[in-house]
């Protein structure tokens, strides 16, 4: 199961500048000779591979790149200046395809690795070139050749980050289709019904993250019945669960013993994924037919974390939920990074040791 972003985007090169006819004019040189400059390059536009992205979610409002065009030539040898390049950030794994040809162009894999897209024009020849023997006096010079102009398409792999586990109608889609700022395509997936909707939700510092929603995690789901086990693989890569629960469901706690029984059959870990509780549809709860507060205490002290009372519908309490999973999110990046550091450091502390 792949899940896929993509984005088609146009760069346009600069075009070179012109080439310009000029003669010297100095005083006592009755006839000067060719001084017309080159014409400077045009700019090309570059996509280059930075870490701080993971999503293509900045290429739904910006389709076009354009690098700066060449400038003329000047009098008296002056060369144009150079069109500046276009640098386009992409997430590392990005790969870039011709869109006419549909052949790939290149593959962005490490932090800082460069691919130009569009070549900027050459700078045309000044009169001062065409100097000869046969022509004291060349009166021609060259335009700038235009900037290469492509239409490119982006594609990224994507890892679900935070993974939507809870029984059915519990509000799952709703709630990703709430937060969603993109919705990227699902690719190499067979056909089902049971396909999990994804959606890259824009985190305050301006990249993305991608939800899923899982379904199918149902009772049986981890002896492999049906599609459930496709799927919590999948989830077995996120970072951050966030366990929804219908508060509007007869059982609400046995939604939520039920959803842990599963996590904790499937085993590989998964239980002991930092979840994040939120208890969903409280714009539908009756009083008198259900008691929000009762249930939210009593889940507490179940799971021993803070409950989130939302409403994915009515858009309630879902930025404070949103601010928690990012909280979670770069605690466990942290925790990944320093086990990595702790991998590096061991060798050396063995050594210092023996
Ligand atoms: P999923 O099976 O977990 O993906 O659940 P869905 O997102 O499909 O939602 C199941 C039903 O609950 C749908 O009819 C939704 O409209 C409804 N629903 C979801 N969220 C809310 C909510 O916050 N309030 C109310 N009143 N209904 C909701
Ligand atoms: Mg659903």
């Amino acid at each position: 199961m792949q899940f896929i972003d993509q984005a088609e985007i146009e760069v346009q090169a600069g075009d070179g500048g012109d080439g310009i006819v000029a003669f010297r004019r100095e005083k006592y040189v009755p006839a000067g000779g060719p001084a017309g400059g080159n014409g400077g390059n045009g700019g090309s536009v570059i996509l280059q591979a930075v870490e701080h992205l993971q999503t293509l979610l900045d290429f739904r409002y910006a389709h076009r790149f354009k690098a700066e065009n060449g400038e003329r030539g000047g009098p008296k040898n002056m060369t144009g200046g150079a069109g500046s390049d276009r640098l386009i950030e992409v997430p590392c794994g990005t790969v870039v395809y011709d869109v006419e040809t549909d052949e790939i162009l290149g593959d962005l894999t490490t932090p800082g690795q460069t691919l130009y897209v569009a070549k900027g024009g050459k700078g045309g020849l000044g009169n001062k070139h065409f100097l000869s023997n046969r022509n004291r006096a060349p009166e021609h010079a060259l335009p700038g050749l235009p900037g290469e102009t492509r239409l490119i398409r982006l594609e990224l792999k994507l890892l679900a980050e935070v993974g939507i586990i809870g029984l059915p109608n519990a509000g799952k889609s709703t709630l990703i289709s709430a937060l969603s700022a993109a919705r990227p395509k699902i690719a190499d997936y067979p056909f089902t019904t049971l396909v999990p909707n994804l959606g890259v939700v824009r985190k305050p510092t301006g990249d993305g993250t991608v939800f899923a929603d899982i379904p199918g995690l149902i009772e049986g789901a981890h002896l492999g019945t049906g599609l459930g086990h496709d799927f919590l693989r999948h989830i077995e890569r996120t970072r951050v669960l966030l366990h929804l629960i219908d508060a509007t469901s007869e059982d609400p706690i046995g939604a939520y013993q039920t959803i842990q029984a599963e996590l904790q059959a499937y085993g590989r870990g998964l239980a002991d994924r930092p979840q994040i509780l939120a208890l969903n549809k409280i714009d539908a709860v009756t009083p008198g037919m259900q008691d929000l507060e009762a249930i939210a205490t009593e889940l507490e002290e179940l799971s021993q974390t803070t409950v989130f009372k939302i409403s994915a519908v009515a858009r309630i309490g879902l930025d404070s939920l949103l601010q928690t999973v990012w909280q979670c999110l770069e605690e466990a990046k942290e925790l990944e990074e320093s086990e990595v550091d702790e991998m590096v450091l061991e060798p050396e502390k063995l050594g210092a040791g023996g």
